[in-house]
């Protein structure tokens, strides 16, 4: 499938943008990406799972890229969250070509920078909610309990800091995710089909819970 079928939708200010200073959307971009292209060496041949994708996200923006299955959104999504780098083009998160850096010193700046959300929570399954915050903030820095609680609460799950993943609700469980994502103050969220695997009043309750976030605290 063409990858180019994947869209980029921008639902604040898209187009091109000069603020009062004189800077234009590209001075003032927070992810921004020329030709990037992304080409897997699969067993059948290559697959061209990105091509030629050129856009910028500005600061304060909520972005939706919208495509069928398999038209490169996760690609385009983990070239974005450093997880992976583009075979061509170029690609600058705050201004830095990660490019350029090494393995561990994009490891440092994902860490900092990027909190993910997958369709597949991906929590540890034998560990509590809390405990899955609070391993975000263990790899990233150090632990904070009162704080890990307090995201927990943010989330709606003050009363469910106890439970395991397997005692949660998907919706339940995909907020902790939310919760983990948050926890070091990353400038950027990504979430990579965030409500695919939830039913729709949790489909509901979690796309609420981000918009709200976005209003409040501007990611
Ligand atoms: P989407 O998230 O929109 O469903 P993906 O980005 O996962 O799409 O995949 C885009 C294309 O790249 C698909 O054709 C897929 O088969 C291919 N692809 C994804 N990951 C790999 C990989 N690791 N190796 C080879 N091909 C891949
Ligand atoms: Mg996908």
């Amino acid at each position: 499938m063409s990858v180019s079928e994947a869209k980029v939708v921008a639902n604040i200010q898209t187009g091109p943008l000069v603020d009062p200073f004189g800077n234009t959307r590209d001075d003032c971009a927070v992810i921004a990406l020329k030709h990037v292209t992304r080409e897997y060496a699969g067993h059948g041949g290559a697959v061209r799972a990105l091509e030629d994708a050129t856009f910028s996200i500005v600061a304060g923006e909520w972005v939706a890229i919208t495509g069928p299955s398999g038209s490169g959104k996760s690609t385009l999504v983990n070239l974005i969250g450093c997880l992976d780098r583009p075979t061509a083009g170029e690609l600058k998160i705050d201004n830095v070509d990660t490019a350029a850096m090494s393995a561990t010193e994009l490891d440092r700046f994902r860490a900092d920078k990027i909190g993910f959300i997958f369709q597949q929570f991906h929590l540890i399954p034998y560990l509590s909610a809390l405990e899955n915050v609070m391993l975000a903030q263990y790899f990233h820095s150090m632990t904070d309990e009162s704080e890990a609680k307090a995201a927990l609460e943010r989330v709606g799950l003050g009363d469910r800091v106890s439970h395991l993943p397997s005692e949660l609700s998907g919706g339940e469980q995909q907020r902790v995710c939310i919760a983990r994502a948050l926890i070091n103050n990353p400038p950027i969220l990504l979430a990579d089909e965030p409500t695919g695997n939830l039913d729709a009043a949790n489909q509901k309750i979690v796309a609420e819970l981000l918009q709200d976030l976005h209003r409040n605290i501007r990611l």
